[in-house]
């Protein structure tokens, strides 16, 4: 990249509490400040999550500042994601206040831009206070920024619902395939007076404000949607994932596998280990993570499941010890690496939109279980958009009915047809990285670094 000759202050406001946010973000603020070394950013996070991401090296000009989550002292936290959340919300415009003005007498530059992640809503009016531009990345695709975009709209036109019901939304251009009871609870469901909801509906009416939205994907995705996008919003941006562009920055090319996944999958043939992970919000209750054991065992099939610590307690007695050769159950693992190693076969996940992306760039198909958010659109592109795999029957894992999605997606002829389709979005994705989405990332760099 030509080095822009600039000096500029981004203030880059990451976290999140919720979900993976401030991972993708960083990711992208590393790239943005190798290319922009005569520009600062910086970064604001938690102490937890920033211990948890800064385990790799970062560009000099990047200065990390640690913030407070917003949990009064004393709480006694119940641990459910939407308490933590709303604290959090509640907190965070005087918390980013606070913290960007110390920044910026350390700095000695007043911040120029605000990159922020697209929920903090209330970033608009920081920008125009502090005279700089709102640039906003939205962590999900284009399918869920569009749903919360058209939030007043659905709501005129659906009505307020209490079931999630088949209508389609074809009164929104590219949403066609999509239905109500796909959508973000936030969204058609419930009062737009709670805290989150509310949070979300104000993000609705003032991104049309950011100078650009970005996301982690590709135009070609969904097309459509991108251009009905274009069309609400100043600016946006398709941004290929950071470990996909062509660029690699020092030291990130360590991968971390405390766990040996990788000596694992080197003894097993092509294509035949199941991946399973449910990101890092929330898993499937007990009973399902009991019916997912008993249908690996049952189907013989390999696997390497990312279970969280606290939940192993779940697995039923003796599975461990009679699966010692099928499988490895870990804490953690890198997934970005194994969906790309040749011996995975098929991705099982909640199509959290990272593990979505990162398994259609690796030409992985998937079963899904969606959970929470925008799950369930994500899923609705996997089984009906690209059809590169299915969802499990009602929702729910069986054992008998994940047994099933095993055997269709490694044996039968639907199973084919979704490897080919996987195969074929890897083949354009790996084209648009280097030509659409690096030109994207320049127009983006040009945004956030011009003075
Ligand atoms: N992830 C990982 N190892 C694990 C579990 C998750 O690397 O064992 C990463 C995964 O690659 C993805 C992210 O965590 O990048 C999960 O993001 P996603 O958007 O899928 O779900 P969320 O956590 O936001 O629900």
């Amino acid at each position: 990249l030509p080095e822009p000759i600039r000096d500029s202050h981004v203030a880059v406001l990451g976290f999140f509490p919720v979900g993976a946010h401030a991972g993708p973000l960083l990711a992208v603020t590393r790239r943005l400040a190798a290319a922009a070394p005569s520009t600062i950013f910086s970064f604001f996070n938690t102490a937890r999550s920033n211990a948890s991401l800064l385990s790799s090296d970062h560009p000099e000009n990047i200065r990390i500042h640690d913030v407070d989550d917003g949990v009064p002292e004393g709480t006694v936290l119940t641990g459910s994601p939407r308490e933590m959340l709303e604290m959090f919300l509640e907190a965070a415009p005087q918390t980013f206040h606070r913290e960007i003005a110390a920044a910026e007498t350390e700095v000695g530059k007043k911040v120029t831009c605000m990159l922020t992640d697209a929920f903090f809503w209330f970033a608009a009016d920081m920008a125009v206070e502090m005279k700089a531009t709102w640039v906003a990345f939205w962590a999900g695709g284009a399918n869920s920024l569009c749903a919360h975009l058209y939030t007043d709209r659905i709501r005129e036109t659906i009505g307020v619902k209490d079931v999630r019901t088949e209508e389609t939304l074809g009164f929104i251009p590219g949403m066609e395939n999509y239905r109500v009871k796909d959508i973000p609870e936030e969204v058609a469901f419930g009062d737009l007076d709670t805290v989150f909801p509310k949070a979300l509906h104000q993000m609705s009416l003032v991104l049309p404000r950011a100078s650009a939205v970005f996301i982690s994907s590709f135009e070609e995705l969904e097309p459509t949607l991108a251009h009905n996008l274009r069309s609400k919003l100043v600016r946006f941006l398709n941004i290929p994932p950071p470990t996909l562009l062509s660029f690699t920055l020092k030291r990130e090319t360590l991968v971390r596998d405390p766990h040996g996944c990788f000596a694992w999958m080197g003894k097993r043939s092509p294509a035949s280990v199941a991946y399973i992970s449910f990101g890092t919000v929330m898993e499937p209750p007990p009973a399902e993570l009991v019916a997912i054991a008993q249908g690996l065992e049952s189907s013989k099939v390999p696997f390497v499941w990312s279970l969280k610590e606290k939940n192993m307690v779940h697995l039923p007695k003796g599975f461990l010890d009679r699966t010692r050769e099928q499988g490895i159950v870990v804490p953690w693992a890198p997934q970005v690496e194994l969906l790309k190693h040749e011996a995975t076969g098929v991705n099982v996940t909640h199509c959290g939109w990272n593990s979505v992306l990162e398994s259609v760039s690796a030409g992985v198909p998937i079963i899904g279980r969606p959970i929470l958010a925008d799950n369930r659109l994500n899923g609705r592109a996997v089984e009906v958009v690209w059809k590169v795999g299915m969802m499990v029957n009602n929702g729910v894992f069986t054992k008998e009915g994940f047994e099933k999605c095993l055997h269709q997606v490694s044996v039968h002829d639907d199973g084919k047809t979704m490897k080919a389709n996987a195969k074929k979005l890897k083949e354009i994705i790996q084209e648009d990285v280097s030509t659409k989405g690096f030109e994207n990332f320049k127009v983006l760099l040009d945004e956030i670094v011009k003075v």
